[in-house]
Formats: C-alpha cells, structure tokens, sequence
C-alpha cells in the first residue's frame, strides 16, 4: 500500500513537470517592450570608433567626397547622417509615429530550439519580420522618405534584390506621397512575382533589372538578352534615372552609413529587452550580412556597451558561400555598383562587376559590404564566416518546426551559425548567452522552401575563376 501511493506520488511528479516544462515554454519565451519605450535616438557608432572609418572618394578627382558630391542623390538631412561623428542622432516624430505601426518589435527565447538541439546555450532572436513589409528595411525606409518629402522631392528611385527594400521603400513611400519607382533585379522579378504586386499595391512602379529605360539596362541587355541581372545592375538604373531630375532623388536600403544609423533601433531595444529578461551579458551576437545593414542595427549599441568595458560579446557575421564578401574578398575602394556611378568606397569587395550565383538569399548577393563593417572587420573588432545554403535551410526547418516562425532564406545563414555554436555549447556544456538578428520572414519565399522540401536547392560555390575575373575589375587607388 505504502509502495503504491509512493508511486503514485513519483508518476504524479513526473507529469507534473511534463505539464510544467510545457507551461514554461510557452509563457516569457517573448519579451516584449511598452511603446514609451521605442528608442529616441538612432546611434552613431562613428562617434566611438578608436579610428575613423576612410572616407568615400569622388570617383573622378580620387580626393574624399564633399557634401555637395551627394547633393544630386539624397536630401541634405541624409547626407549630414552620412558624414556625421555625433554619437546620437534624434529621431524626428513624424518617424516615431510611423515606427509605431510595427516597433518595438518582439525579442524572443527561443526555448522549443534549445530543447531540441539539446543545448545549455540560451538563444534568443529579435524579429523584424514584424514590420509592414516583413523585414528591418522600413526602419530606414520610413526615415529616407520622410527626409526626401520635407526637402521637397516628388520622386525616389531605387534597386532592389529579393524584393524586401523595394516593398519597404514602396511602404514608406505611399506614407508620405513619394512617387516610387523601383529596377528589381530580373532573376527575382521573374522568380518572385508576389514582391512585385506588393510593392503595386503599395503604388510604385517596379521594372526588371537590366530594363530598356535607361542607357545603362539598353548596354546590358544588347550584350545578354538573357542577363539575371544584379544589386550593382539594379543600382546603376535607378541612380542614372535620379541624376537626370532634380525633382527625383535615390534611395539605398543598405550599405551607407545613416542606413546603418537607422537600424540601430534593433539593438537599442534588444539591450533593453535583455535587461528586461534579466540577462546582463550576451555572450555572442549573430546577424546575416547583405550589405551589412540588420546586422550591424543589432550589433552597434552592443558595441557601444562593449567599447564601455560593460560587456564584452563575440560579434558574428555570416554571408553565403557563393557571396562572401568579407572572408574571401579585398578590403580595397570600389564602386558601389556596376556601372561606376557611386562614389569609391573602402570596403571588403569581390570586385564591382561579379555577379553572384543566383542563390535564394537574394537579399546576401551583393559585391561589397558596408565601409562601416568592413572597417570593423578590418579592426578585428567582429568576425566572420560564411555557409552555403543547404545547411541554411536545413536549420530553417529545424527552426521553424520548433519556434514556428519561417525564416527569409537571407537570416537563415543566422539561424545555421546559431545552431552550430548551440551545438558547440551542446559538446562543451556552456551555457553561453546567444542573440540573433531574425531580420524577416520567409512568406514571399516559398517556392524557395518548395525548392529545398524536393532536394532541388544545391550548393552553389564561390568559384576561383569567376573571383580572379571580378577582383581584376577593382580600380587601382594610390592610399
Ligand atoms: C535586405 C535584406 C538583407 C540584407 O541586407 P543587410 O543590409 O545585410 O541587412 C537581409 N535580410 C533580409 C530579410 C533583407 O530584406
């Protein structure tokens, strides 16, 4: 008798922590912020730096860019963010109302992940995917369009890969009367078709990149009438068409410095959300790396923290191995576009004219990286590696079948480099604090998981070949 009630005892135990494991997976797994606290200022991180990034240069004299070299592009607003070293920069109301729709955006546990990699680790993920286009790109959206319309311009051209920044910008647009016109590359324009009637919807005008509107699209098209197209193709378009209008201005949606100021509301709000969480270090911080722009919104205000001696994070990059911008190419000034319209830049590049394998990450096949990261690559102050997209979407499987949000195929490469240190900790029993940028989710993307679910997606190499050929299109500049 007094055996079974023991029993009995011990099997009501057991459920009952079953039935408390499930309970606590499923509450505080979302740490979330009150609207009082979205962040006021955007963080420049130039102001911190133990050395200043080197300037863009006029692409005719080779002597640093003036103000005035950019005034044919972007309003004076945006070009005093560019140049600025004032560590903060406050974001104007108009904005903040704007962000209101979708910031701040969630920070999550993400404890079903750990569970089934079996880690000690800790992950948690701020997602952007909540956001009216389903990425971070309208955080520097909005703010682009609102400074264009205060100075006045009807119109504002640009590129766009995968279609996120197109939408974001078409988004931002029609908030604040903007016309819109965007040049998408062609390999997304026809493999995508759902980014295009969303970026309507929203009012822009979207054309497939190289197109017969501009001088540029015409050359590319009598040489391959079958070109996929390029981000350095797509950017080239869109840049001669603004040139040519006064009443028209350019906008970029990574890269440039103040895309990357905009984005640091990410970071200063996953610091507070950690706090919130009662997490007082992070032990590892990883983002994917296009042009560097979510990643770097993450990391910089933990860079701050970590230039203050607060907290000293490992700081992560990872690009694809058919792009790899940072880890196999040159830290040298190149353009910023096919064409060589943009200003030099000092960055890590793959020389201007590659144009990368269509892998499914179309938002990570661009040539170059932002000068900002490269410089801080350049200062051994973040890392960087790089992985090809089978494991990528592998990882986003085992992610979205335990934490139920499907990925962007671009914060997959996120997601797999999460999962390998998740393992790391699994072998050596850390339980190391890791926060990864989710900057969108997979919805428009699908055909992409239909790809991997019937084993049609292949690892596409970054060839030596094709490298040695782009890197010989680096232009040679005396330092
Ligand atoms: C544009 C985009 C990227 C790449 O750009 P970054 O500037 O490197 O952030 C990555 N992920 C998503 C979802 C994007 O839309």
């Amino acid at each position: 008798m007094h055996h079974r009630v023991l029993q009995f005892r011990l099997y009501d135990f057991a459920a009952k922590r079953r039935l408390l494991s499930v309970r606590r997976c499923g509450s505080n797994t979302k740490v979330s912020l009150d609207e009082k606290d979205l962040p006021a200022k955007w963080y420049n991180i130039t102001a911190d730096l133990p050395q200043p990034p080197p300037p863009p240069l006029d692409p005719r004299s080779l002597e640093p860019l003036k103000a005035e070299g950019m005034g044919a592009l972007f309003p004076q607003e945006l070009i005093r963010q560019e140049m600025s070293s004032d560590r903060y920069i406050g974001i104007p109301d108009e904005v903040l109302e704007v962000y209101k729709l979708w910031r701040p955006t969630p920070l999550f546990r993400a404890k079903r992940l750990e569970r089934l990699l079996e880690t000690p680790a800790r992950i948690y993920y701020k997602y952007e995917g909540v956001s009216p286009a389903g990425s971070h790109k309208p955080n520097t959206a909005v703010p682009q369009a609102f400074y264009n319309a205060k100075e006045g311009i009807k119109r504002l051209t640009t590129e766009t890969g995968a279609g996120q920044w197109g939408s974001a910008l078409a988004f931002a647009c029609s908030i604040f009367n903007l016309d819109c016109e965007v040049w998408q590359v062609r390999a997304s324009y026809d493999q995508k078709p759902h980014r295009k009637t969303m970026m309507e919807t929203w009012g822009a005008k979207v054309y497939p990149s190289p197109s017969a509107i501009t001088a540029t699209g015409r050359k590319m098209l009598a040489e391959d009438p079958n070109c996929p197209g390029s981000l350095g193709l797509a950017i080239s378009e869109a840049v001669e068409v603004a040139v040519q209008d006064s009443s028209t201005h350019y906008a970029l949606g990574s890269v440039l410095n103040h895309v990357l100021l905009h984005q640091t509301v990410i970071g200063e709000e996953c610091l507070l959300q950690l706090a919130k969480a009662g997490e007082t270090d992070v032990d590892i911080l990883i983002g994917c790396t296009g042009g560097g722009s979510n990643f770097g919104g993450l990391a910089f205000p933990f860079l701050r923290e970590k230039f203050a001696g607060k907290m000293n994070p490992v700081i992560r990059a990872v690009e694809p191995a058919a792009c790899p911008s940072l880890t196999r190419g040159v830290y040298a000034y190149d353009y910023g576009d096919t064409a060589g319209f943009t200003p030099l830049m000092k960055m890590h590049t793959l020389g201007h004219d590659f144009i990368p394998d269509p892998i499914h990450a179309g938002g990570l096949r661009y040539h170059g990286m932002a000068p900002l990261i490269s410089h801080l690559y350049n200062l051994k102050l973040m890392e960087a590696i790089a992985i090809p997209q089978k494991e990528c979407f592998q990882g986003a499987l085992q992610f979205a079948r335990s934490e139920g949000i499907i990925p962007a195929p671009e914060p997959t490469h996120a997601i797999a480099a999460t999962i390998r240190e998740a393992e790391r900790c699994r072998e050596s029993g850390e339980a190391k604090v890791i926060v990864m940028a989710l900057c969108g989710h997979g919805h428009f993307d699908l055909a992409s998981y239909e790809k991997f679910l019937s084993g049609e997606i292949e690892d596409l190499d970054y060839s030596d070949e094709k490298a040695a050929a782009a890197m010989a299109s680096i232009p040679v500049v005396k330092q």
